[in-house]
C-alpha cells in the first residue's frame, strides 16, 4: 500500500529542496521526487549563485534582502551538525553600471533607499583604485562580433553603484544537498532518478502522482518545482490555462576565462551587473572570471524544449568573453572559451510565479528567471505559508497573501508573485529581475 503524505514536492532543485526544508521544519511529511540521482543538478547545479539586492522591483529587492542573512548564517540556517561539509558563502561586494540609457541607475537608487539597502557611488578613477584591470569605459549598446562598431568606446561612465552585501555560492549544487540534508534531519523524504510522469485530480483537486517506474503517492498538495520543466508539469496537472503569466525554457551561456595575467581576480574581483556591455561577470575559484548575459536586444533569445537542447558552448560564451575584454582589455580570450550552457525557466517578465493554481491543491513555485538561486529560503517559507493559507480556506486569488517578509521590516503582497498578476512593467526584463 503506498504511503501518503502532506505534500509532494516535484522537483530537488535548491527551490523544491528549500521548499521541503521549510514544509518539513512546520512538521509537514513532505515527498520530493527528483527525476536525476543527485540533488541540486538541474538547472542549480550551472548557476553562477550570485547572492545580491538589488533588482529593478521594489518587491524583488525587498524579497532578496531578507534572504541574505541566511547565506552569511549557512550552517545556522541549515542546522547542520558539526563537521558537515557545507556551501560557503563569499561576500565580494557587486558594482552596477550606470548610464543614460538606464537612467544613471536611479531607480536602483530609490530602492536601496527605501528599504535601507546599503551602496556606495564609485567614480571611473575610484574604480581603477580599487581594480587596477578595468576599463571604466562606456560600451552601451551591446554589439555582435561582427558589428563595426563592437568595442568602440564613446566615453567614460560617470560613475557605478557599488552594493558591498553582495557575494556568492561557489558550489550551489552542494548548497542545494545541505538544503536536503536539512530536510531529511525534519523528516522529508526523497525519491531520486524517478520522473514524475503522473499528476492524478479528483473534483476540481490533485490527489497524487504517478512515478516512471509505476508507483504512486498520494497527498491532497503537489507542489510544482521542477525549475525549466516548470510549463510541462503545469501542462500535465491541466493548470497552464488558467495562467496570465506563462514559463518556457530559454537556453544561456556563461564564459569560464582565465584572469589577466598577474592579476588575483579570485582574490581582488567584484561581481558586476554590467548592462552597459551586455553581460554580468564574478569571480570564479581558480582565478577565472565568469562572464554572462544580460539579453541584450542584439542577442536572439533561444527557447528550447527542456529534454532537448544543446549542452554545449557555442560562439555564444565567446561572445560574451569578447564583451568582457572591453572591461578587462588585458584579459585574454582564448580562440576556445570554456564554460557552460543550461536553462532558465523565464517567466513573461522575468519575475517569478510563487502561487496556487486552478487546480485545488497544486502549488507552483517556477519562473524563476534566472535570478531566484538567492531567494529560495525565503520562497521555501513563503510557500509553506501560501499552503496554510490556501488550504485553510483563504481565496489567495482574491485576497492574496500578505507575507512579513523575515529579517526586515516590509511585508510582501504575494500578488507580485502570482501567475493571474498583468506583466509587471518596472522589470528590468533581464536575469537582472
Ligand atoms: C547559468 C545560470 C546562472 C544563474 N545565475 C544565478 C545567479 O547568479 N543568482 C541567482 O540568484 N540565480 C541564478 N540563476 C537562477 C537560479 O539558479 C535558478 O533560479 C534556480 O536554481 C532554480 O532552481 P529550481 O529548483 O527551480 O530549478 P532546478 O534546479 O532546475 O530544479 C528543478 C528540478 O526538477 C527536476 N524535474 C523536472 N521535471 C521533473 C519530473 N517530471 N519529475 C521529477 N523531477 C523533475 C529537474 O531534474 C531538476 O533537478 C542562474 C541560473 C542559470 C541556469
Amino acid at each position: 500500500m503506498s504511503k501518503s503524505y502532506d505534500a509532494i514536492v516535484i522537483g530537488a532543485g535548491v527551490i523544491g529542496c528549500a521548499i521541503a526544508f521549510e514544509m518539513a521544519k512546520s512538521g509537514k511529511r513532505v515527498l520530493g521526487i527528483e527525476k536525476n540521482a543527485v540533488a541540486g543538478s538541474g538547472s542549480t547545479g550551472n548557476s553562477c549563485a550570485i547572492i545580491r539586492t538589488h533588482y529593478s522591483t521594489l518587491d524583488g529587492a525587498a524579497l532578496a534582502k531578507s534572504n541574505y542573512p541566511y547565506w552569511e548564517n549557512w550552517a545556522d540556517y541549515v542546522g547542520a551538525e558539526p563537521g558537515a561539509t557545507l556551501a560557503r558563502y563569499r561576500e565580494v561586494g557587486c558594482l552596477y553600471t550606470c548610464f543614460e540609457e538606464n537612467n544613471y541607475g536611479i531607480k536602483l537608487e530609490e530602492i536601496a533607499n527605501t528599504i535601507g539597502i546599503p551602496y556606495e557611488v564609485w567614480t571611473p578613477s575610484k574604480m581603477r583604485d580599487r581594480l587596477s584591470i578595468i576599463n571604466p569605459g562606456h560600451f552601451h549598446p551591446a554589439k555582435t562580433v561582427d558589428d563595426p562598431e563592437f568595442g568602440l568606446q564613446t566615453g567614460e561612465m560617470r560613475y557605478v553603484l557599488f552594493f558591498p552585501k553582495a557575494g556568492f555560492i561557489s558550489d550551489p549544487m552542494l548548497a542545494t544537498q545541505n538544503l536536503q540534508s536539512a530536510a531529511t534531519r525534519h523528516g522529508a523524504e526523497f525519491i531520486m532518478g524517478q520522473r514524475v510522469e503522473e499528476i492524478f485530480k479528483e473534483g476540481g483537486r490533485v490527489t497524487g502522482i504517478a512515478l516512471e517506474d509505476g508507483r504512486e503517492f498520494h497527498s491532497s498538495v503537489v507542489i510544482n518545482a521542477s525549475g525549466p520543466h516548470s510549463y510541462k508539469i503545469n501542462d500535465m496537472a491541466g493548470v497552464s490555462e488558467g495562467m496570465n503569466i506563462k514559463t518556457k525554457a530559454l537556453r544561456v551561456e556563461v564564459a569560464h576565462v582565465p584572469s589577466p595575467d598577474g592579476f588575483d581576480f579570485e582574490r581582488n574581483g567584484y561581481i558586476c551587473s554590467d548592462a552597459d556591455i551586455g553581460g554580468y561577470w564574478r569571480p570564479e575559484v581558480g582565478n577565472k572570471i565568469l562572464i554572462g548575459s544580460e539579453e541584450p536586444e542584439c542577442d536572439p533569445l533561444e527557447w528550447v524544449d527542456p529534454d532537448d537542447y544543446n549542452t554545449d558552448v557555442t560562439e555564444q560564451a565567446r561572445l560574451q568573453a569578447m564583451r568582457g575584454a572591453q572591461r578587462f582589455p588585458s584579459m585574454g580570450v582564448p580562440n576556445s572559451v570554456q564554460g557552460i550552457a543550461d536553462l532558465y525557466d523565464a517567466s513573461d517578465d522575468w519575475i517569478p510565479i510563487y502561487d496556487c493554481s486552478d487546480l485545488g491543491g497544486f502549488y507552483m513555485a517556477i519562473g524563476t528567471s534566472g535570478n531566484q538561486f538567492k531567494n529560495a529560503p525565503v520562497v521555501g517559507m513563503m510557500m509553506n505559508a501560501l499552503v496554510d493559507y490556501v488550504e485553510g480556506g483563504a481565496d489567495h486569488d482574491k485576497e492574496p497573501l500578505e507575507y512579513p517578509l523575515p529579517n526586515m521590516d516590509y511585508v510582501l503582497n504575494m500578488r507580485f508573485c502570482s501567475r493571474k498578476r498583468e506583466i509587471n512593467s518596472e522589470s528590468s526584463f533581464s536575469v537582472v529581475g
